[in-house]
């Protein structure tokens, strides 16, 4: 078949009804939800943290290896929290990557901290200590290093960093719940880890996040800072805010939890089956999970390589108006955006290089085995048909 006569692009109708999207969306047992809820309800205590607020964090914190676990509103308030609590007095810079979740820089902001973007490595596209360590100066206040959204950065390379440098190390972890590094579960690595859960990520509470952390004085002040600066006598001691997880959330949260080897399971197959199909695939190269330690498989990142014949814009849009829903990785990286506040842009090599090669492809609850034969399908015959697509590209315009 034709383009013209096949793909939505050009006025076909789309190959899926339902947008088939790259976030997760994954849904608790509703039987699950409401029997953690039932305590809260018939105690008729709702608010500020009480006892499924402790289980919550009891369990995570085990779950993670972490002496404590503080459990808040979202994941953004969790990093710019930590941030608070954690940053070295007097300095005014973060480090953290540029090709990274775009609201990172927002979150140094909101401590009124400058962002100081640094390099990824090429092939991990994550931090490193050799990438973190050129962007250190007199005035950096902490290195936040978010993992990839497939596997891990350079946790033990920056833990060494951070330890002869003296500075704060925390690793925005929400990309990474399930995984482990050197036998041990993320949740334990730095001064803290902060982590998500919204409906898009890994672990669904329809809202909220947590922290994780070994540090008994720094676990007490994100507990005081979360609960509006009052202290365990009622006094309003401390700068605070209103960051506290709700009832309803951790609920939603502890029965995603009892389901997740489940869900890994399933985004196993997903993503095999992406890998098989896609072996037949010229220029695409599907960034694969480490097999030697635990991997979550939820998301399906590309890379776009040279035997790829259509531009990446335009590859997303052919895909997009099929109703797949898929995304470029990171992009524009946060030193391209335009922001009210100042920041810091170091070498940024490897991310100029990067930044226009990478795709998410869909995933999650709503992708059957059967959608990924479809859209590796799709992905084939426009790489197939590029030259022609290319060319009535033009001549629509
Ligand atoms: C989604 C996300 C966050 C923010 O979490 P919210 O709960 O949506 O506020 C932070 N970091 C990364 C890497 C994310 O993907």
């Amino acid at each position: 078949m034709r383009p013209e006569n096949k793909l939505a692009y050009f006025g076909n109708k789309p190959v899926f009804d339902v947008p088939r999207s790259t976030s997760n969306l994954v849904q608790p047992s509703k039987e699950k939800f409401l029997s953690y809820l039932k305590p809260t309800y018939s105690s008729k205590i709702i608010c500020n943290s009480g006892s499924l607020i402790s289980l919550f964090e009891q369990r995570f914190a085990e779950l993670h290896g972490a002496k404590h676990c503080i459990a808040v509103c979202n994941g953004l308030w969790g990093l710019v929290l930590t941030i608070y609590c954690l940053k070295k007095d007097n300095c005014s810079e973060v480090i953290m990557p540029s090709l990274t979740y775009r609201r990172l820089a927002d979150i140094a902001a909101w401590v009124k901290l400058t962002p100081y973007y640094c390099d990824v490595d090429s092939t991990t596209l994550g931090l490193t200590r050799e990438t973190a360590a050129g962007s250190i100066t007199n005035n950096t206040a902490l290195i936040l290093a978010p993992h990839p959204i497939v596997n891990l950065c350079d946790i033990d390379g920056l833990i060494d960093l951070a330890n002869e440098e003296g500075l704060p190390l925390l690793f925005d972890s929400v990309e990474s719940y399930y995984a482990d590094h050197k036998g041990k579960r993320i949740g334990s690595f730095g001064d803290a880890e902060c982590f998500s859960m919204h409906a898009s990520k890994f672990i669904n509470g329809f809202e909220g996040g947590y922290i994780t952390t070994n540090d008994n004085q720094l676990a007490e002040k994100l507990r005081w800072t979360r609960n509006n600066g009052i202290d365990e006598l009622d006094n309003v001691k401390y700068f605070g805010i209103n960051a506290h997880l709700t009832d309803l959330h951790a609920a939603f949260g502890l029965a995603s939890l009892d389901e997740v080897e489940d869900q890994v399971e399933k985004n196993k197959e997903r993503f095999f089956q992406y890998k098989t199909l896609l072996e037949n695939v010229d220029g695409l190269r599907l960034v694969e999970y480490a097999t030697e330690e635990k991997r979550s498989f939820k998301n399906i990142l590309v890379e776009l390589n040279s035997k790829w014949k259509l531009p990446r814009d335009i590859t997303l849009k052919l895909l997009q108006a099929e109703n797949m829903i898929v995304r470029p990785y990171y992009s524009p990286p946060l030193h391209e955006k335009e922001t009210s506040y100042a920041t810091i842009k170091g070498d940024l090599k490897n991310t100029n290089e990067l930044k226009g090669k990478f795709m998410l492809l869909p995933c999650g609850e709503f992708v059957n085995l059967n959608d990924i034969k479809i859209i590796v399908e799709y992905l084939d015959f426009i790489n197939a048909h590029a030259d022609y697509i290319l060319s009535l590209e033009k001549s629509k315009h």
